[in-house]
C-alpha cells in the first residue's frame, strides 16, 4: 500500500476564528467553515484513486459505520471504480453531548468477510475507542486484511493505539459538524465541515 501522509488542509488553523464563508443561515451556530465543499471533493477523489489502486486485485468489502459516514461514503465509493461489496455496522455512543460516551452496537454486520479484504470507513477518528472496538469485533470474523479509512483525524486526542490507513484531513481539536457529522442529530446536511460554536453546545448541554 502506498502510505501517503494525511493531508493537512492548508490554513485550517487560521480559519478557526473566521466566520467568512459560513452561509448566513448557520452563522449563529458555527464559528467557521473548516473544510469547504471543494476541498472535500478534491480530497475524496484522491482517496478514491488510492483505494482503487490498492484493492484492484482484491476481494474488497467496505464496512461503513453508521450514521456519520453517509455523505463521505456515498461520495467515496462512487469514485472507486472496482468491484466491491458494501455493508454497515451501527455504533452509537450514549448521550448527545460532544464527548464520546459508552459504545452500543445498533446494527451488526451481515456480509461474510472471511478471507476478504475489509476496509472500515468512518467519519472521524478521535480518541480511537470506536475504531478499536469495531476492529475487535471484526477480527474474529477472519478477514484476510483489515484496514481503516477516515475522513477526519484528530490526532491530538488519541487515547487508544489505533491509526487510520487512509486519512482525508488531519484536523485540530475542535468539535466539527456537517458533511454527515452531527451534533445532537443536527447539522448532518451541511455540505461542508464546520466548527460548532462552543457557545452553542455549552448552552445545549447545560441543564436549563
Ligand atoms: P472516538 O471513539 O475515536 O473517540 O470517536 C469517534 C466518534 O466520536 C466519531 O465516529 C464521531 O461519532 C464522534 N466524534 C468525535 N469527534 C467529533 C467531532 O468533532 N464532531 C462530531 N460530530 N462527532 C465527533
Ligand atoms: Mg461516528
Amino acid at each position: 500500500m502506498r502510505q501517503t501522509p494525511p493531508v493537512r488542509a492548508q490554513g485550517l488553523e487560521s480559519r478557526l476564528s473566521n466566520t467568512r464563508g459560513v452561509p448566513a443561515r448557520w452563522r449563529s451556530d458555527l464559528d467557521c467553515v473548516l473544510i469547504s465543499q471543494a476541498q472535500i471533493a478534491r480530497r475524496v477523489r484522491s482517496l478514491a484513486r488510492e483505494i482503487e489502486g490498492d484493492y484492484r486485485t482484491r476481494d474488497l468489502v467496505i464496512v461503513s459505520l453508521l450514521n456519520g459516514t453517509v455523505m463521505f461514503l456515498a461520495d467515496l465509493i462512487r469514485q472507486v471504480s472496482i468491484p466491491l461489496r458494501l455493508d454497515f455496522i451501527g455504533v452509537s455512543s450514549y448521550g448527545a453531548g460532544t464527548t464520546s460516551g459508552e459504545l452500543v452496537f445498533t446494527k451488526e454486520l451481515r456480509l461474510d468477510v472471511k478471507g476478504r479484504d475489509v476496509l472500515i470507513v468512518d467519519d472521524i477518528l478521535d480518541t480511537g475507542r470506536t475504531l478499536k472496538r469495531v476492529i475487535q469485533r471484526l477480527r474474529p470474523l477472519k478477514p484476510r486484511r483489515l484496514r481503516t479509512c477516515v475522513l477526519l483525524d484528530k490526532t491530538s486526542r488519541r487515547i487508544e493505539k489505533v491509526n487510520a490507513d487512509y486519512v482525508g484531513f488531519a484536523i485540530p481539536d475542535v468539535f466539527v459538524v456537517g458533511y454527515g457529522l452531527d451534533y445532537a442529530e443536527r447539522y448532518r446536511n451541511l455540505p461542508f465541515v464546520g466548527v460548532l460554536s462552543d457557545r452553542l453546545y455549552t448552552s445545549l448541554t447545560t441543564p436549563q
